[in-house]
């Protein structure tokens, strides 16, 4: 059986707060992954079985590998129509804010998330929540905000009647956030939700292919080049990264979605225990998106805060730098400098 992730008091808080809304946005945070869609759209089958009609609002465009989740085409892209969203916020009665643990994660969509004096709800994994809420589901040792999604509706003993849609958007936040079950999963009760999704007819095997074998001829080209290329092998501080510039991307079609899955790569290099990759934005000039990947121990969100101008899991972090990537590869330099001791 499952441990409650919720007091008493909270359950029957959420269950009162969806009760009583009648305009309800789900939102994520920026450049949404596999967990904050599948969060999202776990969540939005929550609140129909409850019989609301949740708005899904996203801060950007997300990855091609997650459309073919059921009900993609009904989230609303605040890049694309920010003034209908601006409305649906301005009427909204509760927010529910998924896998993330400050407004700032949402870009240009933290404006309007501040203006709006709804009741918000926070269902997340990230450590230090700073979101002023009135339920805050907030426990970063878990493997995901879909898996919070799942216990807060079985909590709210809605589990049986929900679907496969709900399983499917569940697992693919599940598997997505682990890696495919390969870190922050070693919990049995990960693994007892799994065999409770499954009862709900969900093809794991296919929803894996779905995301995991879903690129272009050019996305695994690009990885030979960056891995032959553009990987700097720092062995004896057991650290790596990587830089992947504007006309790389042009050169091999980059999408988004497509740089997913290649920071984790020079992991499998015996003893290596970091990887950073840094990537030029394609479209803000002196920008460089950076992703920091660690096994064990190494503390990958306190470097982030230190380094990039980011944060985020112990094993799993990104930040950003306004600089060139050539400036960029100095502060990685510096980094691993720095964290030198902690590489050991
Ligand atoms: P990714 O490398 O996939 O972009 O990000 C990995 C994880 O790092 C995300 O799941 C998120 O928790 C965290 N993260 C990414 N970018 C940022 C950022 O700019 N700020 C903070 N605080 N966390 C980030
Ligand atoms: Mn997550």
């Amino acid at each position: 059986m499952l441990n409650n992730i919720m007091t008493e008091g909270e359950c029957s808080k959420l269950r009162s707060l969806i009760h009583h809304a009648n305009n309800i946005v789900l939102c994520c945070h920026v450049s949404p992954d596999g967990d904050a869609i599948g969060s999202v759209l776990g969540m939005a089958e929550v609140l129909k079985c409850m019989g609301k009609e949740p708005v899904m609002v996203v801060p950007d465009q997300f990855p091609d590998y997650l459309q073919w989740l059921p009900n993609t085409e009904k989230i609303v892209r605040y890049d694309k129509r920010s003034d209908y969203v601006d409305m649906v916020l301005k009427i909204a009665d509760l927010v529910i804010c998924l896998d993330f643990n400050a407004l700032s994660r949402t870009d240009d969509m933290e404006a309007a998330l501040e203006a709006c004096t709804a009741p918000r709800v926070l269902i997340d994994h990230h450590l230090n929540p700073s979101i002023a809420c009135q339920v805050c589901v907030s426990h970063p040792n878990m493997s995901s905000a879909s898996e919070l999604v799942f216990r807060v509706a079985w909590q709210l003993g809605l589990f049986e009647q929900l679907g496969r849609h709900f399983a499917t958007a569940v697992y693919c936040g599940m598997m997505t956030d682990t890696g495919g079950f390969t870190f922050n999963s070693n919990s049995p009760e990960t693994f007892y939700i799994i065999s409770q999704l499954l009862t709900k007819h969900i093809n794991k095997d296919k929803i894996y292919r779905n995301v995991y074998h879903n690129y272009s001829e050019s996305r695994l080209r690009l990885v030979g080049h960056v891995l032959c290329n553009r990987l700097v092998v720092d062995a004896k501080r057991h650290a790596a990264y990587y830089t992947l510039t504007r006309e790389d991307q042009k050169n091999f079609n980059f999408i988004k979605g497509d740089a997913e899955g290649i920071v984790n790569m020079p992991l499998q290099i015996k003893g290596l225990r970091l990887s950073i990759s840094l990537r030029e934005d394609t479209e803000k000039p002196n920008l460089v998106m950076v992703s920091l990947r660690s096994v064990d121990d190494f503390p990958c969100n306190l470097m982030a805060a230190d380094f990039f101008n980011g944060g985020g899991h112990l094993n799993a972090s990104g930040g950003k730098l306004h600089c060139t990537i050539e400036e960029a590869v100095k502060v990685v330099e510096r980094a691993f400098l720095a964290y030198e001791d902690k590489l050991k």
